[in-house]
């Protein structure tokens, strides 16, 4: 369904920001943290949120202490370049492959992690205090990021949502049909949960990303947007190929069902009519309870399946017992929600996890 959230351009921080800190101080006294860091860690991502903004109030100090150590900064190898710090790994992958030579990328959620329920340090803030340019992809995977130009300085700093201009699928859209409710103004949480994030799973969502983040660094760094130009068209063509690719092999398994670690494959089942039950929901947040692994058994029965996916990054135990029950084989199934870093290392990308995750599919089925 379209989605009717608002569209953000990228934008900058207008200067005077501060305005924004001096509120969420205030915030602080009220919400009685004076002096209490017991009371921090117990309010949880807010409580975050005011820690990052005690830690900023003593940034000039912190930031003479980072310049003495560039650990975590961007260093000497990044000057003359566009800084850029991404999210998640997908939005970080589609800034390398945009920016080249040209970008120095960090990502904010470490290699190997889950990054559904990760949530920022006030030392990964930092990065953004010397960035020029924030990459999120929105949709609710990293909702933390909306709250980073209330907490950040750094004035050059452009902020851009990357999935601005994807079509958004509700979360559970595509196998709640039966019982399908328009829940136009329920209590859902619009920014964890309600839509479907994982919108570089289709190969044409993620030519639209890539082409936003073309867009924002040639406006960036315009003496170089040849490069930025010639490198968005080389990956378009590498996401057209990868989806005539999908299309050919998956054809012939239209309306067959995969059963996945978690619901992150909206957006490629409907792009090649496939349709995926989820162990976990959208989020990767909660084991099913004894009544949802019966409804996947009686389903993996009920539907002739063959193979349970797990994936690196969730603990792969329920899907394995889901297969041990049901003789099922298990194979594994990248959601590119994040790499490890032997993958990164290895020279694994978007474009080489997505053909093993066509292999697997294709395999699955056959
Ligand atoms: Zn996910």
């Amino acid at each position: 369904m379209n989605s009717d959230r608002n569209k953000k351009t990228s934008y900058t921080i207008p200067q005077g920001s501060r305005a924004g800190l001096t509120e969420r101080a205030g915030l602080t006294e009220r919400a009685g943290l004076t002096g209490s860091a017991g009371s921090i860690r117990r309010s949880g991502r807010f409580g975050r949120v005011l820690a990052g903004v005690l830690a900023l109030a003593m940034l000039p100090g912190m930031m003479g202490i980072l310049s003495g150590c560039k650990k975590r900064g961007f260093g000497k190898d990044a000057e003359g370049k566009v800084k850029v710090v991404a999210s998640i790994y997908p939005v970080y992958d589609f800034a390398r492959k945009i920016g080249g030579d040209q970008v120095a990328v960090k990502m904010l959620v470490p290699a190997g992690t889950e990054p559904h329920s990760w949530e920022p340090s006030t030392r990964d803030m930092l990065d953004l205090e010397e960035a020029d340019l924030f990459i999120y992809n929105g949709a609710g995977i990293d909702a933390w990021a909306e709250d980073v130009m209330d907490t950040v300085q750094n004035k050059n700093l452009t902020v851009l949502e990357a999935s601005k201009d994807v079509t958004l699928l509700k979360a559970g859209e595509d196998h709640h049909d039966e019982d399908e409710h328009e829940d136009g103004h329920d209590d859902h949480d619009h920014h964890h949960g309600e839509y479907d994030p994982h919108v570089w799973l289709s190969p044409k969502n993620a030519e639209k990303e890539l082409a936003t983040i073309a867009e924002a660094l040639i406006e960036k760094d315009p003496d170089h947007a040849d490069v930025y130009r010639a490198n968005l068209e080389k990956a378009k063509k590498e996401c057209e190929e990868l989806d005539s690719a999908f299309r050919e092999r998956l054809s012939a398994y239209s309306g067959r069902y995969i059963v996945v670690a978690h619901e992150a494959y909206g957006y490629l089942c409907e792009d090649y009519g496939l349709k995926q039950i989820g162990i976990e929901g959208v989020s990767a947040d909660q084991e099913p309870d004894a009544a949802r692994m019966r409804e996947i058994i009686d389903m993996v029965k009920e539907y002739g399946i063959r193979c349970i996916f797990f994936e690196e990054l969730v603990d792969p135990k329920v899907a394995k017992s889901i297969a041990e029950e049901t003789g099922c084989e298990t194979r594994a199934l990248s959601p590119l929600d994040g790499l490890t870093k032997d993958d990164i290392d290895a020279g694994r990308e978007y474009f080489s996890v997505m053909r093993d995750n066509l292999q697997a599919l294709a395999a699955s089925f056959e």
